[in-house]
């Protein structure tokens, strides 16, 4: 028995990602070809799938868009949260209480009676998560 058959018998998974760790966590370096495609393999499938949840976008996800109230309204700032300053004077300020849904501005009316049941409903999905 010689040492070299021991090495080769060395019960790596080769042509796997399993393999490539079995290399680094057996000290068999560097790892043989196919364990490192099989590697990259995987690492490339992993960021395709990161990628998808990001939309096909590479970077950090984009953030919010100020208006993903669900309604159509042609006045400027109608939705935008209140951290922004007033839009204008005819808008008010809708909040609910341990809502999700953060503090926004919305025209005095409609628009405010929208806000407030959709802030109300996501308040009622906390109650029951
Ligand atoms: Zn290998
Ligand atoms: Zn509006």
């Amino acid at each position: 028995m010689s040492a070299i058959q021991t090495v080769a018998r060395d019960g790596i998974d080769h042509g796997s990602t399993r393999g490539y760790y079995q290399h680094r966590a057996r000290k068999v370096l560097p790892s043989c070809q196919p364990c490192r495609d099989a590697y990259n393999a995987a690492n490339r499938a992993k960021r395709a799938e990161a990628q998808r949840w990001n939309r096909g976008l590479v970077g950090p996800p984009a953030p919010p868009r100020p208006v993903p109230t669900g309604r159509e309204c042609p006045a400027d700032g109608c939705g935008e949260l209140t951290s922004m300053p007033q839009p204008s004077t005819g808008m008010v300020a809708v909040s609910w209480p341990g809502s999700r849904e953060p503090d926004r501005w919305y025209c005095a009316g409609a628009c405010a009676t929208y806000g407030r049941a959709l802030a109300e409903v996501r308040a009622i999905e906390v109650g029951r998560g």
